[in-house]
């Protein structure tokens, strides 16, 4: 297969937080990953900034240990990380304090792209974007990146918004959801769009339901105590369930453009109805191989859930009648992230129903093995007359783009080469993040006006027996996780 990899226009990436967990375990790795792939400039730069007093040789020592860590040893080639380490330079900046600024002034250029990674807590963003332009250092051509969490509900939400809006256009804005940098995701979009088959039958006339689920097998330990001012819904449900909702759900945009793009994920959004206390299941994972939630919280009586699972209907042509079922959870049987459409029955048959003849049903799969299946019915081959079974027709990308492919970038690959190209389809705008914490805001409002608490589920299960009850009680059934 021919190298696909362009470079991108060369750029100046001042990342703040450089020193951090983020950075140095996903960011350096993947910029230093794209730069092995060719897609970086060699005079392309990285000035890392955060407090630490750190020399410029000081940060590439850093820089080494990030890709020792957590860059795969095939890539690990000496004269390629010296290279890589001679782009990186260094600046210790207070993001609330006077030093820094004018050598970081000095050091970036105004005739290449100039990004901006945020890569440090929300509270620094407005205070960071204030000084990029009060000292003349980020312009109107500048770009922004700025990680989760993008607030805790609407006002903190909209509060920051506004703090990165008197400084900066939406347009410079890239909001990160890492979800969304997956090659499947993208390419739910071109299954759905570039191909004749699915669109036709992607309604409520043929869709019995939908499930999204994002199972971890991790729980909250180490980050317990910051964990427990979140929890699921906010960490996962509002942000990577929710984009993964809309992708699946929203109308066809008129062209493969970011705005229309995500006005149709918006327009998802608010149509969503708001949700019944009774559809949705609350979990915490109790003590079992390792400690409990609670102990990993350091929270005795915390009522954060580590686990979610609800129903969700959209109220528009297409899904009237489909009910979307999102899960989500820590310590569970399995790591995995998919999307399953559950086709309808056909809607008479002609075979015995006692065969194993199933309804359709395509799945995309996040992770492991990024990839879709289509489940459809063939009959047994051989001679022991019609007999049904149910066959995958399974496309795992890496398998479909051979041992020659190139690899499959890791999302924030994918992303940080977005920002670079000024292409933000791939990001959030800041109405969809507002408009999904307004419908987020009074499931979690109710809890905590009711003090609901969750109910606790095994470590290594598929979450508490209440989430089952919820698919069963409208005779429907959640994917085995380890299917
Ligand atoms: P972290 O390990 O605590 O690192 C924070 C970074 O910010 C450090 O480099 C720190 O360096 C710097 N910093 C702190 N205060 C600063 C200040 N006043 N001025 C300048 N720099 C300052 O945090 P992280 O895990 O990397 O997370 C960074 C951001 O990414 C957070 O918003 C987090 O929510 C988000 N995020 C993280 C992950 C993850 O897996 N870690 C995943 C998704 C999103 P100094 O102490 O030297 O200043």
């Amino acid at each position: 297969m021919v190298s696909r990899t362009i470079p991108v226009d060369t750029f100046d990436l001042v990342l703040f937080g450089a020193t951090g967990d983020l950075a140095t375990r996903k960011i350096l790795p993947s910029l230093y990953r794209r730069f092995v792939a060719g897609q970086m400039p060699e005079d392309a730069r990285i000035i890392g900034a955060a407090r630490s007093e750190l020399s410029d040789d000081g940060f590439r020592d850093e820089v080494r240990g990030a890709i020792d860590e957590f860059v795969s040893k095939d890539k690990h080639d000496a004269s390629m990380i010296d290279a890589f380490c001679g782009q990186c330079s260094y600046i210790p900046i207070d993001a609330k304090g006077e030093g820094g600024w004018k050598e970081l002034k000095a050091s970036v250029r105004d005739d290449v792209v100039k990004a901006f990674y945020f890569s440090v807590g929300p509270s620094l963003f407005g205070p960071l974007a204030e000084k990029l332009r009060g000292h003349g250092i980020a312009c109107d051509n500048s770009r922004l990146v700025v990680e989760k969490p993008f607030g805790t509900d609407q006002d903190t939400a909209r509060k920051l918004n506004d703090d990165l809006a008197a400084s900066f256009a939406e347009t410079q804005i890239y909001r990160i959801d890492h979800f969304l940098g997956k090659e499947t995701v993208q390419n739910l979009m071109a299954v759905r769009f570039a191909n004749v088959l699915f669109e036709p039958l992607w309604n409520e006339r043929y869709i019995d339901h939908v499930q999204i689920t994002v199972a971890e097998t991790v729980g909250v330990g180490g980050r317990g105590s910051y964990y427990d001012k979140s929890g699921a819904m906010r960490d996962m449900v509002q942000n990577h369930l929710m984009q993964l909702l809309c992708l699946t759900a929203m109308e066809p945009p008129n062209r493969y453009d970011a705005d229309m793009l995500r006005d149709e994920k918006l327009k998802v959004i608010r149509a969503l109805d708001p949700v019944d206390p009774r559809d949705v299941v609350r979990g915490q994972y109790k003590a079992g191989a390792d400690p409990s939630y609670a102990e990993d919280a350091e929270n005795p009586a915390s009522k954060t859930e580590s686990f979610v699972a609800m129903k969700v209907n959209i109220s528009n042509w297409r899904w009237k009648h489909v009910p979307f079922y999102l899960r989500t959870g820590k310590r569970m049987s399995r790591r995995l992230s998919e999307i399953v459409i559950q086709f309808k029955e056909t809607s008479h048959s002609i075979f015995d129903r006692d065969d194993a003849s199933k309804a359709n049903a395509l799945t995309i799969r996040l992770q492991p093995d990024e990839g879709m299946d289509l489940s459809v019915t063939i009959k047994e081959p051989g001679p022991g007359g019609m007999r049904l079974v149910n066959v995958p027709l399974d496309m795992t990308f890496a398998d479909a783009l051979g041992p020659d492919g190139e690899e499959i970038p890791d999302a924030y690959e994918r992303l940080i080469m977005d920002v670079m190209r000024g292409n933000q389809t791939l990001f959030m705008r800041g109405d969809e993040v507002e408009a999904a914490w307004a419908w987020t805001d009074p499931i979690i409002d109710g809890w905590e006006a009711r003090g609901d608490k969750p109910a606790s589920y095994s470590q290594g299960s598929s979450g508490p027996e209440e989430a089952l009850a919820l698919m069963h009680r409208d005779g429907r059934r959640w994917r085995d996780l380890e299917d």
